[in-house]
């Protein structure tokens, strides 16, 4: 797509397809081999990228940026790319988790695996090639089991400027290594007693070439595989196979697996010379993560906020989650946006949150139906309905659901009543007006949109003082759309909803979850910076075209904000909405 602003990642994959890097790959090992169950045949005309996610928690707006690239690339590109759990870690990974992952990918728009339907890919079904692998390598002299304490391990790794000391077990041979391998994999050695370590170079200036582990004991149940397994291998080793198996080309991450880079060539060399895995084989790349003002984007501490209830799940709509940002009323195109805006860089910066909030602003502009809300009520009197019009009359209004459609669409009408007594803001009537106050005092007139001309004469009070109804009279033959709507000029148009037919709704009036911009950097502690009123709930009324949302329908409150019927608490005859987002950047200020 040409259109498209460019990046480095597109200039590397038009390259690739101009060159063909991947045109000549080929299997190298025996057509039974594990290495083709992933995919069949080479298909030199794609791009392959992959979304890898482990599923030991919630997807966040981080993760939606590297879905956005990952899949917005193999669509742009005629590619395909694959969801794939990286499901190497058992005791931290859950099905609800996998579950929730698919569910998000869905939301956001796209497919996988090259079809609507196909099932997401797992590391652990690359268990057993993942464990011929690594015995090709002890055979190969590329492996050996390291049987020294975690700590002695630790310390012998050495440091920068100051290189390892080898292992005692780090020149056995091959046929000990196996044999202790075999072991570790039948269950014969403790969780921890032993490692199989890659044999690669304890001088490196590169620690993750210091010989790195690559397989571990760890007796665990797997979300998948069960107890069939007691050895897991390590992220690191896993990964690259991973991305090799499914023939991945541009196997695309975050900035601080740049340092892994080297151990993930030098492992697909290895086995490519082994004739365990086709050449070419990918290519890692790396992109600058997400950096979101006043949020934080860990999966670790998102799940302190859950677990010490600060938020009421991992979809609250405070949250940075995809199911948060949802809930709260986010769209999958206002995400898109947001992920085409931000771009892709090679170098680390911090986006302004307000960037996201006008992605959906945006999204959201021409496509919310609008409605009227008044959210701090007070009620208005037309003392002289009743002989301007009958006693218990009430006089049938519209406005469009969308001033301003898209091209091709016609608005849909809005019906509402107007009758003696209608719901106003409070802050729309003051008794002693400040200068340039536009609004109802006591002898300005103004419009109620959508219906009549009203003057105000007054307003009735409490014991207190505090203010119970504001009284106005009620111009006739000025109502909106009928000839006679000009015959006053007023210099304002309030919004109000009908005693009549208004609805009472629970309205969720969202702020920013921290106070501070950037919760967590600097050794903050994060929890320390929570914005203790994030979260106002106020008993609004509505007009009744939004007391008959779906949820999970978007709506403008006119004046308010955007705001979203909510997907899990709002029924019919239970209104209850969220604010997604105001109609102007507050976050200045
Ligand atoms: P967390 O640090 O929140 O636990 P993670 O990186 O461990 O996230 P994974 O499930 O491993 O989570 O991530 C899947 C993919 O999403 C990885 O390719 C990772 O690089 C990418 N990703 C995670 N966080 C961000 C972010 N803030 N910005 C962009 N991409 C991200
Ligand atoms: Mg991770
Ligand atoms: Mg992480």
């Amino acid at each position: 797509d040409a259109a498209k602003p460019s990046n480095f990642l597109r200039q590397i994959i038009e390259h690739d397809l101009d060159k063909g890097t991947y045109a000549s790959r080929r299997w190298a090992g025996s057509p039974g081999d594990a290495a083709h169950h992933a995919q069949g045949e080479p298909d030199p005309a794609k791009i392959r990228t992959r979304f890898p996610p482990e599923p030991n928690g919630y997807l966040h707006i981080g993760h939606a940026k590297s879905i956005c690239i990952n899949f917005g690339l193999a669509r742009d590109y005629g590619g395909i790319c694959h969801l794939r759990f990286d499901d190497t870690n058992p005791e931290k990974e859950d099905t609800e988790y996998v579950n929730s992952i698919i569910d998000a990918v869905k939301w956001l728009g796209f497919d996988w695996n090259g079809s609507a339907g196909a099932a997401p890919y797992q590391a652990s079904d690359y268990f057993d090639f993942m464990y011929r692998a690594a015995e090709y390598l002890i055979e190969a002299g590329h492996a050996y089991v390291d049987e020294q304490s975690a700590e002695d391990m630790r310390a012998n790794r050495g440091d920068f400027g100051k290189p390892g000391i080898d292992s005692p077990y780090r020149s056995r041979p091959p046929a000990e290594n196996l044999m202790r391998f075999r072991e570790m994999r039948d269950g014969q050695h403790a969780d921890g007693a032993m490692v199989l370590r890659a044999k690669i170079d304890m001088a490196s200036p590169n620690i993750n070439l210091r010989d790195p582990a690559i397989y571990r004991i760890r007796r665990a149940t797997h979300h998948h595989t069960g107890d069939q397994w007691c050895i897991y291998p390590m992220y690191t080793f896993a990964h690259p196979i991973e991305d090799a198996l499914e023939q991945i080309t541009h196997s695309i991450c975050t900035l601080e697996f740049e340092d892994q880079r080297p151990f993930y060539d030098w492992l697909l060399q290895r086995l490519i010379e082994g004739g365990l895995l086709a050449s070419p084989p990918p290519h890692q790349y790396e992109f600058a993560r997400l950096n979101l003002t006043y949020v934080v984007t860990s999966k670790r501490k998102l799940a302190q906020l859950v677990n010490e209830h600060k938020v009421s799940g991992w979809d609250d709509p405070r949250m940075p989650t995809i199911v948060g940002l949802r809930r709260r009323g986010y769209t999958p195109q206002a995400l898109q946006l947001f992920a085409e805006r931000i771009g892709v860089t090679k170098s680390d910066s911090w986006i302004d949150y307000s960037t996201l909030e006008g992605c959906l602003r945006e999204t959201l502009e021409l496509t919310a139906h609008r409605g009227m809300a008044v959210l701090n009520p007070v009620k208005l009197v037309l003392t002289n309905w009743d002989e301007v019009f009958a006693a218990g009359y009430l006089e049938p209004c519209q406005l469009p659901a969308l001033p301003h459609p898209p091209e091709g669409v016609e608005s849909p009408t809005r019906h509402f009543t107007i009758g003696k007594e209608v719901w106003i803001e409070r802050e729309d009537f003051e008794e002693v007006p400040p200068k340039g106050y536009k609004r109802l005092f006591p002898g300005n007139k103004v419009r109620l949109k959508g219906g009549y001309v009203i003057e105000c004469t007054g307003c009735t009070k409490d014991a207190n003082g505090q203010i119970t109804e504001v009284l106005a009279t009620v111009v006739g033959d000025t109502k909106s759309g009928t000839p006679g709507a000009d015959s006053v000029k007023v210099k304002a148009a309030i919004t109000w909803v009908g005693v009549a037919d208004g609805v009472s709704a629970e309205v969720r009036m969202y702020d920013r979850l921290f106070l501070d911009a950037q919760p967590d950097a600097g050794g903050k502690d994060f929890l320390q910076c929570l914005n203790p009123n994030s979260l106002k709930v106020v008993t609004a009324i509505v007009e009744p075209s939004l007391a008959n949302a779906q949820p999970d329908d978007k709506f403008q409150f006119e004046r308010h904000g955007y705001f979203v019927a909510d997907r899990i608490d709002h029924q019919a005859g239970k209104p209850v909405f969220n604010l997604a987002v105001g109609l102007k950047d507050s976050w200045g200020k």
